[in-house]
């Protein structure tokens, strides 16, 4: 068994590895650089290793490492991707784990590579001999820009253990839900025409109009149907975020584009969703002779609710003194649920300075996950 590195060693080498991931091709890379680190890390720990390629093309992949066997057990998962970076904007170089004024300065030390070598200081300080259900150590791919990593997890159907904690930041605090997200552009188009004889056009800003207005009325119905308290905004909503269409006052509108966002409660599903509102755009403008087309913008991404009565929620809210929450950012929680594991997300970093230049965590952060990953270890395996 090769020595592992320390903590700090560890973590200055996963910084240090490249791995941004983005819509933008441009940006893309592979995840590689980490997670042939980790792999080589947890087979040291005495892990079982699986690399399961997620896209052949832009090389990514999820590492699945597994240690015991049978059924229960814990899954500790994270991302291995980066969002992209500008920078001019970093005080210091992005990729060097820099230590400053009680911090970890560096590109995704707090969302979220720091949470793998606290698993990996918590699997040493334990005696892995003693384990009894498995323990499996999760790093998946494109969790910042296509979930392409969770919902390969998804489409393998395999099941990864019973209890899954990801450590995406929270602050320490544990969550239990979030809402999901879906943006789209609707666009209409109409015919160009002299603007002193209607009949020499058909004006796609009008039918915009009826669309809108079908919407709002979509989303009343919607706000009905669809409610949790739980959450500070407990409806779903749709934001009509961006409107172009037209060139000229004296021109008839041609073409017209709405782009919209909706945040989806746990309960709504995206697809289900995409369906019933491009049903009521659909409808609203029957018979107005103008082309319709929608696109995506982004991938729709699920809701998650795990049940506030489950072991790991309340093994949770036990570790860290703090009652179960919602939170306003997506994570990969969704897709794990639907694999028949209780999720909680719980990690060390803090969500402001996720996606932020300068990116920090504090130094007091580690120790007390490290804590509370190990007593969670011992809980779900030992
Ligand atoms: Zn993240």
């Amino acid at each position: 068994m090769t020595k592992l590195p320390a903590f700090k060693e560890s973590f200055s080498a996963l910084i240090a590895a490249p791995t941004v991931s983005s819509i933008n091709p441009a940006h893309d890379q592979s995840n590689r650089p980490a997670v042939d680190l980790l792999a080589n890390w947890f087979s040291d720990l005495g892990f079982n290793i699986e690399l399961v390629p997620v896209d052949s093309a832009a090389d990514k992949v999820n590492l699945v490492a597994s240690l015991g066997a049978g059924g229960g057990g814990l899954a500790l998962s994270g991302h291995t991707d980066t969002v992209p970076f500008t920078e001019t904007a970093w005080r210091q170089d992005p990729f060097k784990l820099t230590e400053k004024d009680g911090r970890f300065y560096g590109l995704g030390v707090s969302d979220m590579k720091c949470f793998f070598p606290i698993v990996m200081a918590a699997l040493q300080s334990l005696d892995l001999k003693k384990i009894k259900r498995p323990i499996i150590l999760l790093a998946t791919c494109d969790e910042e820009s296509t979930m392409a990593g969770a919902k390969a997890l998804v489409d393998a159907g395999r099941s990864l253990g019973r209890h899954a904690l990801i450590g995406e930041p929270t602050g320490l605090q544990p969550v239990n839900m979030h809402k999901g997200v879906m943006i789209e552009t609707i666009s209409l188009g109409g015919r160009a025409g002299h603007s002193s004889d209607p009949s020499l056009g058909n004006n796609a800003m009008e039918g915009m109009h009826v669309v809108i207005t079908a919407l709002r009325a979509w989303r009343a119905r919607l706000q009905e149907e669809f409610s949790n308290d739980q959450f500070k905004v407990p409806t779903p909503t749709l934001n009509f975020g961006s409107i172009h269409g037209g060139d000229s006052p004296n021109r008839i509108c041609a073409d017209c584009e709405l782009k919209i966002d909706l945040r989806l409660l746990p309960g709504m599903h995206v697809h289900e969703i995409r369906n019933r509102l491009r049903q009521t755009v659909t409808q609203a403008i029957a018979g107005s002779g103008l082309q319709l087309q929608f696109d995506e913008v982004l991938p729709g991404m699920a809701a998650m609710a795990t049940d506030p009565c489950s072991e790991i929620v309340k093994v949770a809210e036990e570790l860290t003194g703090h009652s179960t929450g919602a939170v306003n950012f997506g994570t990969e929680g969704p897709y794990l649920n639907s694999l028949g594991m209780d999720t909680v997300i719980l990690g060390p970093g803090d969500i402001e300075q996720a996606h932020q230049a300068n990116e920090y965590i504090e130094q007091a952060r580690i120790q007390p996950m490290q804590d509370i990953l190990k007593k969670m270890i011992s809980h779900f395996c030992m």
